[in-house]
């Protein structure tokens, strides 16, 4: 299985972009403005998306993304997956006729070229040789994050998140985790705001790394742009013996 950090910035600017892995090259863990510099022959490969949250950072490049691949002589419709709140939210506020079209009633609603798929936390969506698990987390919207299994290798991704006692005991449970991509948007300064925000510092971070008993690697992302030389330090001397990298745009990951 292989990863591709389209991007994994938590905001735009200087070449940042906004969080989207592809999976192999059909499957996308939130579609955010990275998606933008896909070639459109891989955009074209995408048929499933799966959304950690509604927040816009992680989902601002779905509506064009669907856009592209609309296609009404293709045979089965683009697959989107989330929380229930998180489909409500897509389809209220940006597939609403208004700000974008309803691509869930087109060409028609018999046959249309997205569909919603509710994914609740410990549920499971296999798609071919690899077995999607979604994991309740805790932001200030409903969110997920995911392991995904491939024989018998597990990647995980955390989504927006900050310390919560949900995510900790299904990485622990995996027998063979290679991978952790797991974000820490702000610096210790700013912990007041990242607790209302909900997200980690590198402060709390590091305090539930001590609870994985797995030696994966792990990859920092959803930074704000900015504070990337500030976050990596903290992180550095909170946990200098971990195995921990920054993720970036254009990052490849095998597992
Ligand atoms: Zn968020």
């Amino acid at each position: 299985m292989r990863i591709r950090v389209l991007g994994c910035s938590g905001g735009i600017g200087a070449g940042s972009r906004t969080t989207a892995l592809l999976i192999d090259d059909d499957v996308l863990i939130d579609a955010g403005t990275g998606i933008g510099d896909l070639e459109l022959v891989d955009i074209d490969s995408i048929r499933h998306v799966f959304l950690t949250h509604s927040h816009l950072d992680h989902i601002a490049g779905l509506p064009m993304l669907v856009d592209r691949i609309f296609d009404e002589h293709q045979e089965e419709p683009v697959t989107v997956y989330a929380r229930e709140e998180t489909l409500r939210a897509v389809q209220e506020h940006l597939f609403n006729d208004v700000i974008w079209p309803d691509f869930s009633r087109l060409p028609s609603a018999e046959k249309p070229m997205m569909r919603y798929c509710v994914c609740s936390p410990g549920d499971t969506v296999s798609i071919d040789h690899r077995d999607f698990y979604a994991v309740d987390v805790k932001h200030s919207v409903p969110s997920l994050g995911y392991t995904v299994k491939n024989s018998g290798r597990v990647f995980a991704v955390s989504g927006d998140t900050k310390t919560n006692e949900t995510l900790w005991p299904v990485l622990n449970a995996c027998e063979d985790l290679k991978v952790l991509v797991i974000e820490v948007s702000f610096p210790d300064e700013m912990e007041w705001l990242a607790d209302v925000a909900g997200h980690y510092t590198p402060r709390t971070l590091t305090d539930d790394l001590k609870r994985l008993r797995h030696d994966p690697e792990i990859w920092l992302t959803g930074m704000k742009p900015g504070e990337e030389s500030r976050i990596w330090e903290q992180v550095m001397k909170a946990a200098p013996e971990k195995n921990i990298q920054m993720l970036s745009r254009g990052t490849v990951l095998t597992v």
